[in-house]
């Protein structure tokens, strides 16, 4: 059990430092940095365990697929680069949802993809 325990706050620390979306294997990547130990599986069962738990949530991105990111955050929206691969988050919204429809549509959610070049990419091109 302490074993465990170990793990999952090793993937509880990797979304803190990192704090952006992760897929499971830049969890898998950075959290063995942590604890040697850790496999796809247990990262896999520790994720679900989080996201049963409220702690993370699962975000499904169009080109990534599942992503996990920190819980209780509100309503923001995903920036993917293409030059490291990396998902952001960006902080609130830039959407007028009452314009964003024609008129008799009502709109009740939405979701917005952007993708391009990160700063760090920009300046420093892999
Ligand atoms: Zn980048
Ligand atoms: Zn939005």
């Amino acid at each position: 059990m302490k074993r465990k325990t170990t793990q999952r706050a090793a993937i509880e620390q990797v979304f803190q430092t990192e704090n952006r979306p992760l897929t499971i294997d830049e969890v898998l990547h950075s959290g063995r940095a942590l604890v040697e130990s850790l496999n796809q599986a247990t990262v896999y069962r520790n994720l679900k365990l989080l996201v049963a738990s409220g702690q993370l949530r699962q975000v499904q991105h169009p080109v990534l697929g599942t992503l996990y990111e920190q819980a209780g955050k509100g309503h923001h929206h995903h920036f993917h680069c293409h030059g490291c691969n990396r998902v952001y988050e960006l902080p609130g919204c830039a959407l007028n949802e009452e314009e964003a429809a024609p008129a008799g549509f009502i709109v009740e959610d939405h979701e917005i993809y952007l993708s391009g070049i990160c700063p760090t990419c920009a300046t420093s091109p892999p």
